[in-house]
């Protein structure tokens, strides 16, 4: 595949537990409660009393990979999992993570989210160099890197780790797991989200707070851009591996993927969405007598447009929760048959009136044109769209499925020409400025809209040559 030829797909989620009994039961909990995050497929491995570890993966969800019996032949107190979404790799069992891997040093395992931007480049070397790669996913370049410099047995592991975080280049949360102690790592550039709670006498670790309030954990803090938290019986000892780094949290984790009830680097998603459908009204208001969102990641910003517009919220739109999100199906015909399948319009509540319909994104823009000729079709006489995020014109190279280049239809088309083919009557899209201003940062990745990708994307050897990155 070409870089443009890329499918953007929805990222992975993962968790861990140390040192609390049933770790595995718990990282199912965990797992389940990142589930948007992922459906594919899912894995847990655990530490076994005797120090061995065991591993349980398959396709699908939680739920269904998953049960009692199964949980129960994973003992111990430490334990990480993964929920898994196809990025770099694509499907298969034997891209599901997490990883497990053998070595004279002492085994390890590890579960990553997110995507490598020199992954390709990398690969080619370690084989030329001998190494043998058991899937086809990115992550595994991470594993081969510390086994290659895990050569002394006497050598702290974590040294084989910073200087393999430090060959890689991208967005990452990584979770390595030993026999007695997990690292959690996070890209330096912050991209993708990675906290810390405590549970009882031990931690857990989540791509989410949402799954903290699950199990009763308590937030303790963030894993910082370019930092390995080490967490063992010492507690939690944090290194920098980079210098370099800096904080460009992805937009599209506040605007479409965490969990409303989750705080991504402080701050609080559904709150972040309230802001930008006020703001959305402040720069794009509308003449409508009431706002709808589409469930389930735009609702709160319906709220916020709402409360700012004083038009009364309306519940036009009805999901059924049972049916996966349109957004993360592999082909666009399963795509468009979910969409008709996951939402009906509610024809008491919009017939004949002035629709403000809000939306956090535009894509391809075949699932918008359907709501808007559902809301028609079911009597509204004028239906605005909103969307509280900037028009997407980019393919995201850090682990999010978007769409391929040519089907963005921001990238192609001016915003007249998209109102056109959504057949709305009116539409606007949130500026980057608003985007800043919910999140309460100077500092977002905005990449997929206006195309400033904040690392190198490592699409030769001459650029990571350079940059001395082999
Ligand atoms: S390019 Fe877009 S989707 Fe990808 S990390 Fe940046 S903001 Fe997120």
């Amino acid at each position: 595949m070409t870089m443009y030829d890329r499918g953007l797909n929805e990222e992975c989620g993962v968790f861990g537990v140390w040192g609390v009994p049933d770790a595995a039961t718990l990282t199912y909990y965990g797992l389940h409660a990142l589930q948007h995050r992922g459906q594919e497929g899912c894995g847990i491995v655990a530490v076994g009393p005797d120090g061995d570890m065991k591993r349980i993966k398959g396709e699908g969800l939680v739920t269904e990979v998953f049960n009692e019996d199964r949980l129960a032949s994973l003992p111990g107190n430490m334990a990480i999992g993964h929920v898994r979404y196809s990025t770099t790799g694509g499907g298969g069992l034997e891209n599901v993570q997490p990883f497990l891997f053998r070595h004279h040093t002492g085994d390890f395992a590890l579960a990553h989210n997110g995507n490598l931007v020199n992954y390709a480049l990398l690969r080619q070397q370690l084989e030329d160099k001998g190494s043998l790669f058991q899937s086809s996913s990115d992550s595994e370049v991470l594993a081969h890197l510390i086994k290659k410099d895990s050569g002394e047995a006497h050598r702290p592991r974590i040294y084989a780790i910073e200087n393999a975080l430090n060959a890689v280049e991208g967005a990452f949360a990584f979770l390595i797991m030993t026999s007695n102690r997990i690292y959690a790592c996070r890209d330096r550039h912050g991209l993708r989200p990675l906290s810390i709670g405590r549970l009882g006498d031990g931690y857990v670790v989540s791509s989410e707070t949402c799954a903290f309030d699950v199990l009763g954990a308590e937030f303790v803090r963030d894993v910082e851009p370019g930092e390995v938290v080490t967490i063992d019986h010492h507690g939690l000892r944090s290194r920098k591996y980079s210098e370099k780094w800096s904080h460009d949290m992805c937009a599209m984790e506040y605007i479409y993927f965490s969990r409303p009830d989750s705080d991504i680097d402080g701050k609080n998603v559904h709150s972040f969405r309230k802001t930008s459908g006020k703001l959305l009204f402040q720069e794009a208001p509308a003449d409508a007598d009431i706002v709808v969102g589409v469930p389930d990641s735009s609702l709160s910003a319906a709220m916020g447009y709402s409360e700012a517009s004083g038009l009364p919220y309306e519940m036009g739109l009805v999901k059924n929760k049972y049916i996966g999100r349109t957004f993360i199906q592999p082909s666009q015909a399963m795509r468009e048959k979910g969409v008709r399948m996951k939402l009906a319009p509610v024809k008491s509540i919009v017939r004949g009136k002035r629709v403000v319909l809000v939306d956090d994104s535009i894509v391809r823009g075949t699932t918008s044109s359907r709501i808007v000729k559902m809301l028609r079709d079911a009597g509204a006489s004028e239906v605005h769209v909103r969307i509280a995020s900037p028009p997407i014109k980019m393919p995201c190279f850090y682990g999010v499925d978007i769409s391929t280049y040519d089907e963005l239809i921001c990238a192609r088309n001016t915003v007249e020409e998209v109102r056109r083919s959504l057949g709305a009557d009116s539409l606007a899209f949130l500026s980057e400025n608003a985007l800043f201003q919910a999140a309460g940062r100077n500092s977002l990745c905005l990449a997929c809209f206006n195309g400033n990708y904040p690392t190198k994307l490592y699409q030769n050897i001459e650029d990571a040559n350079k940059d001395g990155k082999f």
